[in-house]
């Protein structure tokens, strides 16, 4: 049986996880957050006090973390070696040690697999940095989600201020820039927009725009392809 998938990419804050959920709510998909996964890694690191400067470190604990996903009320779960961590997965110092360590071949590898071996079993809207150039190059639909730094900062300052969290705004543009060089220019399956991919750029567009423009294209690509059936 066919399986549809949608591939969203794009820089940290672009927000990605927020439109892939409602598109795949939206068609009764799977939502696979696959920055989750390289958080779950990356708080098995923080937690065993490996230097992300340890390439041979890094390597070994791969063997030992093993990460699984789940769904519980349709939210991803993220399991790391049995526990649920997804409540540990979402601070600062995880996001940092993520994108660190995500530069690793190893890391990548591992947790490549275990996505592409989730698309072939259902319907997924994927998102991350690689999924339409690396992960997933035969997807149905690639939409490259980007918006500038200026408000990518904006809104994560919102949305700590909304947690209680008090920020630097500036600081906060310093690290999503920071993020963005190294996703962007890292030797292995970098960040980048897939040629095939179309661009959407949220700046200034309201949320449910965004969504209803991915579902637009995703429709289109069916009533083609049912035309091309005959
Ligand atoms: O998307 P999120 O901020 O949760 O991802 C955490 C980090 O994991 C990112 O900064 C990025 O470096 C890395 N990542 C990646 N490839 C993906 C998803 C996330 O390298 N497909």
């Amino acid at each position: 049986m066919k399986h549809y998938s949608i591939a969203i990419d794009g820089p940290s804050g672009a927000g990605k996880s927020t439109i892939a959920k409602m598109v795949a709510r939206h068609l009764n998909f799977i939502y696979v957050d696959t920055g989750a996964m390289y958080r779950a890694l990356a708080l098995y690191f923080l937690r065993n006090n490996i230097s992300v400067a340890d390439k041979e470190a890094i390597e070994n604990a791969c063997n030992y973390a093993d990460v699984m996903i789940d769904y519980k009320d349709g939210e991803q779960q993220v399991i790391l070696n049995g526990e649920n961590v997804n409540s540990l997965i979402r601070t600062e110092e995880v996001g940092n040690m993520a994108s660190a360590s995500s530069v690793y071949p190893v890391v990548r590898l591992k947790l490549v697999e275990l996505q592409r071996s989730m698309a072939k079993k259902a319907d997924v809207v994927m998102d991350g940095r690689e999924i339409g150039t690396f992960v997933l190059p035969e997807a149905d639909l690639k939409i490259y989600l980007t918006a500038s730094s200026k408000e990518r900062a904006r809104r994560r300052f919102i949305e700590l201020k909304e947690r209680g969290i008090s920020a630097d705004i500036n600081e906060i543009e310093k690290d999503i820039i920071e993020r963005d060089m190294r996703d962007m220019n890292r030797e292995f399956a970098p960040l980048k927009q897939a040629d095939d991919a179309i661009l959407v750029d949220s700046s200034h567009m309201t949320v449910d725009e965004v969504k209803n423009t991915i579902i637009k294209y995703f429709e289109e690509i069916i009533q083609n392809s049912s035309k091309e059936l005959g």
